[in-house]
């Protein structure tokens, strides 16, 4: 199996270098060469059974399935829920997906959780270290940490805005007390961060140097992780069940794992709503073809304070007849004027997709939490909110609707608090959170200053 690059001009890689690489040289974004069909998942089958099946469709010749089958069983012992990603009905024919099983309460722990035992792995095999970088508003930053704690072959540095992160999103990156792990607390906001690590990336000798590597959203390992909960939700609602799915997005990596599942044959046709918050670029996106940077604005949701998401680049390589060329056509006009209009040939394809998208405001996601948790009796996370929101207002359907819950209620607890007035606890197994000594650094906003830092990890 091999991934080529959304922009045609890089070579064709293996599955373990797509994955170590994150961006193609060329500047695109690696996908599979060709799609490979994977059966549906059995309703009796276990989450690390399927994950193995479809890391192994993907990892083709690169890797055994046996040492995916060791990775995804190492991976899902950190989760707290035995099937991994549990469905729980929360209306007649609607369904909550739980993503925040894991170690850090938020969905993102599912694919970081591979990927730590992925780059381990394979870098043991190889006799090789890497450094991994990342900015983070939040939780990102928490899942790469519990993931790679410890890992032998990785240095993981974290850049978060100094006292600009939520105390809980900061106590999961600083409290793992390993020694791998280097939280630097950068004196700037968010973008401040993601700057410095773009000028890093952006230098070749010293990413060679020192061995530098992402895990961002568009890392090729995390779709595929992630295309593994959309199949097992096939299967435990029935493989003849028609499913539409409601993803609270933002870089859109989630709810292109659930497009990438369906077209390796994982489920019975494909629907997405994305739901949005005020950032609204991937919904005028799809309304009206035309891609525009706007700058992103704070909302009760923060991981999906984006504007243009990164993985929609994907799903543009797929409408363009995947056609490199016209992808970076597309791109190179977005990158000098912060605007491109889709031509007519890719708006076509895109309206039949099945993805699309709807925006949630501020108010009404407080307005949502506080009726959810009237109806239910559950407190939900912003973020979630945005989806069942979503899912309230669509029309009605025969198909059953699926809402990705991606974060857990109790990690962003200022915000449940001042909207429901309830007081929400962390779950049993990270009570002892605050309890844990926390370690960080303070560093100047300064690339130079940081660059100095990461070599000496
Ligand atoms: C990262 C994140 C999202 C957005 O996911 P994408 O894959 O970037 O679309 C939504 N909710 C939460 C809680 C997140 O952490």
């Amino acid at each position: 199996m091999q991934y080529i690059s959304t922009r045609g001009r890089a070579a064709p890689v293996d599955f373990v270098t797509a994955c170590l690489s994150g961006l193609a040289p060329d500047g695109g974004l690696f996908v599979p060469e060709v799609w490979p069909q994977i059966e549906l998942a059995g309703v009796n089958e276990s989450y690390v059974s399927v994950a193995t099946r479809i890391l192994s469709a993907f990892a083709g010749d690169a890797m055994s399935r046996d040492e995916i089958a060791g990775l995804c069983e190492r991976a899902y012992a950190s989760f707290d829920h035995h099937s991994v990603t549990p469905l729980v009905q929360d209306g007649p024919n609607r369904f909550r997906m739980d993503l925040h099983h894991g170690p850090t309460l938020a969905f993102k722990d599912v694919a970081m959780q591979v990927i730590a035992q992925l780059y381990d792995h394979v870098l043991k095999a190889r006799g090789r270290r890497m450094t991994i970088v990342c900015a983070t508003s939040g939780d990102t930053g928490g899942a790469a940490a519990a993931a790679f704690a410890g890992a032998s072959q990785v240095d993981l540095l974290i850049l978060h805005p100094h006292e600009r992160v939520s105390p809980v999103q900061r106590l999961f990156m600083t409290t793992t007390g390993a020694s791998n792990v280097h939280n630097l607390a950068v004196d700037g906001d968010f973008d401040d961060c993601q700057s410095i690590v773009k000028a890093m990336f952006a230098d070749r000798d010293f990413v060679s140097e020192v061995g530098l590597s992402g895990v961002n959203s568009i890392n090729w390992a995390r779709i595929a992780a992630q295309s593994v909960y959309y199949a097992t939700a096939q299967a435990a609602l029935g493989p003849d069940r028609a499913l539409r799915f409601v993803v609270p997005s933002g870089n859109m990596g989630d709810a292109l794992a659930g497009y990438v599942a369906a077209r390796c044959g994982l489920l019975n046709g494909f629907e997405v709503m994305c739901a949005v918050n005020e950032n609204r670029s991937l919904a005028e996106l799809f309304e009206s073809g035309v891609m525009r940077r706007t700058p992103a604005k704070a909302t009760p949701s923060p991981a999906m304070d984006i504007s243009v998401p990164s993985n929609f680049e994907r799903l543009l390589f797929e409408v363009a007849g995947r056609d490199g060329d016209a992808v970076r056509g597309v791109y190179d006009q977005y990158k000098q004027s912060g605007e491109a209009v889709l031509p007519q040939t890719m708006r076509g394809p895109l309206g039949c997709t099945g993805f699309a998208s709807q925006s949630v405001t501020n108010a009404e996601t407080e307005a949502e939490m506080i009726r959810y948790l009237e109806e239910t009796g559950e407190l939900i996370c912003p973020h979630t909110a945005v989806g069942t929101k979503v899912a309230r207002d669509l029309p009605e359907s025969d198909a059953a609707t699926v809402i990705l819950a991606t974060a857990h209620a109790a990690k962003f607890p200022e915000t449940v608090e001042a909207v429901t007035g309830r007081k929400v606890p962390l779950p049993e197994r990270c009570d002892d959170l605050k309890a844990r000594g926390e370690v960080f650094e303070q560093i100047a906003n300064d690339l130079a200053a940081v660059k100095a830092r990461v070599r000496g990890a």
